[in-house]
């Protein structure tokens, strides 16, 4: 019971805080003025109902429309104000937790929560989507010989690679390290293997310059397409990436590998 009434009232807020946004400050504060108007002047109806009219009457009237008129504005501005801030906070400070602070690519988490959303929305609609493994080669070679802050500058300009070559539906996730994945929605694996193609081929262009230092770097990736079943969730799929992943390392690095099951 307690759990149903704390939903009901989430539910409530929700709507409350949809009806704001929807609506806008102006006009939620001419709603909530109208409806204190209303209310005002209905009680004073109900109170006057019985008693004949006169003077006292209008008076009562009067200031039943004048009162909420005037404070129902006042009081009810600053706190809608307030609502509306407070909620592009929160949303902000969720955007906020769900991205790798180095990167701004999704982090492990949100990474995990939001491939189990598009994974299950591609099996009710019976969709193929791909998932990338990819794992930056020889990197903590790159910490040792250029230092720690070299590697991270490396670890920014990766990200900034995948969003070049990534579509903005697509997912994009730091998964910690110099480890990264991606769920494609609606991609077939030869799409999957030309975007992975792309990466290698814009890593290659690169050369990041770094104080007196030229730094290159390469990566392994590994790719799974299916239409997914029941039973797949994102760990199953990223498991299988990463068995194609383990090939293209082993394969002497900078290329892509495709799952075969
Ligand atoms: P492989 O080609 O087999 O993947 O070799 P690798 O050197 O890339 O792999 P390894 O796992 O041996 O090294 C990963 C390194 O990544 C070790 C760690 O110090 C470094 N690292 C992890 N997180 C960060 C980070 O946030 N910034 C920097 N600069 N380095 C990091
Ligand atoms: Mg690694
Ligand atoms: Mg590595």
């Amino acid at each position: 019971m307690p759990i149903s009434l704390r939903s009901a009232r989430r539910y409530l807020v929700q709507r409350m805080r949809h009806i704001i946004q929807n609506l806008g400050r102006l006009k939620v504060v001419l709603l909530i003025t109208a409806l204190s108007v209303s209310f005002s002047v209905f009680i004073t109806f109900l109170a006057f109902s019985l008693r004949q009219t006169g003077a006292v009457y209008n008076i009562a009237f009067f200031l039943a429309t004048f009162i909420p008129l005037t404070i129902a504005p006042i009081v009810s501005w600053p706190l809608i104000s307030l609502l509306m801030k407070v909620d592009s906070l929160e949303k902000e400070m969720r955007l906020l937790a769900s991205l790798d602070p180095l990167t701004e690519l999704l982090n492990r988490r949100a990474f995990f929560r939001d491939a189990e959303l598009y994974i299950h929305r591609a099996k009710q609609e019976g969709r193929m989507l791909s998932v990338i493994a990819l794992d930056l080669d020889k990197f903590k070679a790159i910490n040792d010989c250029y230092g720690h802050s070299a590697g991270d500058a490396v670890l920014r300009h990766f990200s900034t690679t995948i969003r070049a070559n990534c579509r903005t539906s697509d997912l994009m996730g730091r998964l910690g390290g110099e480890e990264f994945a991606l769920l494609l929605p609606n991609t077939s694996a030869s799409a999957a293997y030309a975007l992975a193609e792309r990466l290698h081929q814009a890593l290659r262009l690169t050369a990041i310059q770094y104080g007196h230092s030229t730094m290159r770097y390469t990566v392994s990736i590994g790719v799974i397409s299916v239409v997914p079943q029941k039973t797949d969730n994102i760990e199953a799929l990223l498991n299988k990436a990463d068995r194609s992943l383990y090939l293209a390392k082993e394969t002497g690095r900078n290329c892509t590998v495709v799952f075969d099951s």
